[in-house]
């Protein structure tokens, strides 16, 4: 779950280049979205992701986005801290899926995939996408690998099986903090501070729904201090611009 501080920020630079090579403008064809997204395209948008779950929080974080009006995007696991065989868990995701939040893989087992070949890789996606297929009818486009681990060999196995891999450029880093949602909120207050500085930041941050801290403290005060700055939440699909969707046709 923790996810590792320095592979993380070696991936933020090389990301970030790739990044910088392409276009930020509104809507994009879907193969212009390729190496690892950190950051949105369309201007002023904000995508809250939610990685780990479905866990026994996952209810309440859904409720506390959907009272709020937000739609996010969940990297959810097939046998992490929830096991989507089991019924309770599935129909989290059935919910959040009818509610229009966006279903993406984060692997069956939360594994690091770097360290598997490439059979092992397409065993962790499709076990979690036959799932997710039975649940929801649909399987994602979009994953994120656990621990953010996804070297070039990782990367191309990804892209080959027809994923598009979605880090972060905004960690709350949650999971330190998982009783008291201050230094998560300080995270938010950091970004948006160097983004007005700067101009024209888009986001993508990360947390878990299966904190306590962010269910039940965080999500509420992050979007409204979001919001403040001007921000507009939405989907990791949606914030950029990708018009083939969530899911595969
Ligand atoms: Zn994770």
């Amino acid at each position: 779950m923790a996810e590792g501080a320095v592979v993380q920020s070696m991936i933020m630079q090389v990301a970030q280049q790739a990044n910088a090579a392409l276009s930020i403008t509104g809507k994009v064809s879907s193969d212009a979205i390729s190496g690892i997204i950190t950051a949105c395209r369309i201007p002023k948008s904000f995508a809250m992701t939610f990685d780990d779950g479905p866990g026994k929080l996952f209810d309440q974080v859904v409720d506390r986005l959907d009272e709020l009006g937000v739609k996010a995007t969940f990297f959810v696991n097939g046998n992490n801290v929830g096991n989507l065989d089991n019924a309770a868990d599935a129909n989290k995701i059935r919910r959040a899926y009818q509610s229009g939040h966006q279903i993406a893989s984060h692997t069956f087992s939360h594994a690091d995939l770097d360290q598997l070949d490439a059979a092992g890789i397409r065993s962790e996606m499709d076990k979690l996408d036959q799932q997710l297929l039975r649940i929801i009818g649909r399987r994602p486009v979009y994953m994120r690998p656990p621990f953010g681990n996804a070297n070039s060999a990782t990367q191309r196995t990804l892209q080959k099986l027809g994923y598009r891999i979605v880090n972060w450029n905004l960690d709350t880093l949650d999971w330190k903090h998982p009783r008291n949602a201050k230094e998560s909120l300080k995270a938010y207050r950091r970004a948006l501070n160097q983004a007005a500085n700067s101009g024209s930041a888009t986001f993508i941050s990360l947390q878990h729904d299966i904190q306590p801290a962010t269910a039940n403290q965080l999500i509420g005060r992050a979007v409204r201090l979001v919001r403040r700055y001007g921000y507009r939440l939405m989907r990791v699909d949606e914030c950029l611009g990708d018009q083939s969707g969530a899911y595969r046709q």
